[in-house]
């Protein structure tokens, strides 16, 4: 069950250095699998046979519970932000995947999703699709960081910084648990917001860490020509594709950081590639309609 295979480093350059976390799957971004390994040995060990878990349309936490699911034997239900959706869900590769891979669709109000969490809601839930294991949106709970303590192995204690891409803050706090004292974690949050670090402080235990709030680029999914560009100039020098949600902004902020001094001469660096890359395609149907650059 989820025997995850560590990739070797590559080297970008001199000092920066690139785990890519996205080549443990080809469908399950890295962190993703990460997250749910433990989770799905928990569920597995309990006989629970049913998944429910939250996301948005291009999640690419629904993407990875779905294909799970399917790979390791359980039955998924993804509860969808947005109404709007249902009937078009078929033009969302994301969504389409996922009910490919076995997933039924719940469709839901921004006001009822809001509120997901509460009791009445879940007791809802049971009463549609019978009893489950509840996935918290994102994935993060204390299996979750447990799972992504496993990403850094001995190997990178070399490594001065770690940079990755924050979210709900799971993976950084991970991270920072196995991380040695000499280093310090970088996190690169893909959202606006000031309750990130109050949430990694309460799984993370130790204080070698800071949040970058300098490239979120307006806020989740927001993107414009600039990161594009960068992305796609990044994969044409380098043969990596980043994703334009999370690791495309984390990997433009470390190369901004870098030219602006922010690393003492000679650190070594190492950015995380945590995948996601299954929501280039979404996104690029986004960027078709609005007649902007597409992703490569
Ligand atoms: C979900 C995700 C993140 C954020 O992980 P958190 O544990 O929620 O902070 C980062 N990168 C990618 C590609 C993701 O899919």
């Amino acid at each position: 069950m989820m025997k995850i295979i560590d990739q070797l480093n590559i080297k970008i350059d001199e000092n920066l250095f690139l785990k890519p976390e996205y080549k443990t799957d080809t469908q399950i971004s890295g962190n993703k699998y990460r997250k749910l390994k433990y989770n799905l040995l928990e569920a597995q060990a309990n006989n629970c046979k049913t998944l429910l878990t939250f996301g948005g349309a291009y999640s690419n936490h629904i993407a990875a519970v779905a294909y799970a699911g399917k790979k390791y034997g359980f039955e998924t239900i993804g509860v969808i932000r947005g109404e709007e959706l249902m009937n078009k869900w078929h033009d969302n590769p994301t969504l389409f995947s996922a009910q490919k891979h076995g997933m039924k669709l719940k469709f839901v109000s921004r006001d009822v999703y809001r509120n997901k969490a509460n009791n009445d809601f879940v007791e809802t839930l049971k009463k549609e699709f019978g009893d489950f294991n509840l996935i918290a949106e994102g994935g993060t709970n204390n299996l979750a960081v447990k799972g992504c303590e496993e990403i850094l192995t001995s190997v990178d204690s070399e490594f001065d910084f770690i940079c990755c891409p924050v979210g709900t803050g799971g993976t950084i706090s991970g991270l920072i648990n196995s991380s040695k004292s000499h280093q310090k974690i970088l996190g690169f949050p893909a959202l606006k917001g000031d309750f990130l670090k109050q949430d990694i402080r309460k799984f993370a235990k130790k204080n070698n860490w800071d949040l970058i709030n300098d490239y979120h680029f307006g806020g989740y999914a927001k993107i414009n020509e600039e990161l594009i560009c960068f992305i796609n100039s990044f994969k044409e020098k380098n043969d990596i594709p980043l994703d334009p949600i999370y690791t495309g902004k984390m990997m433009y902020g470390i190369f901004d950081l870098m030219k602006n001094g922010y690393f003492p001469e000679n650190s070594k660096i190492l950015a995380i590639h945590t995948g996601g890359l299954q929501g280039i395609e979404g996104m690029n149907k986004k960027l078709e309609r609005n007649k902007m650059t597409l992703i490569l």
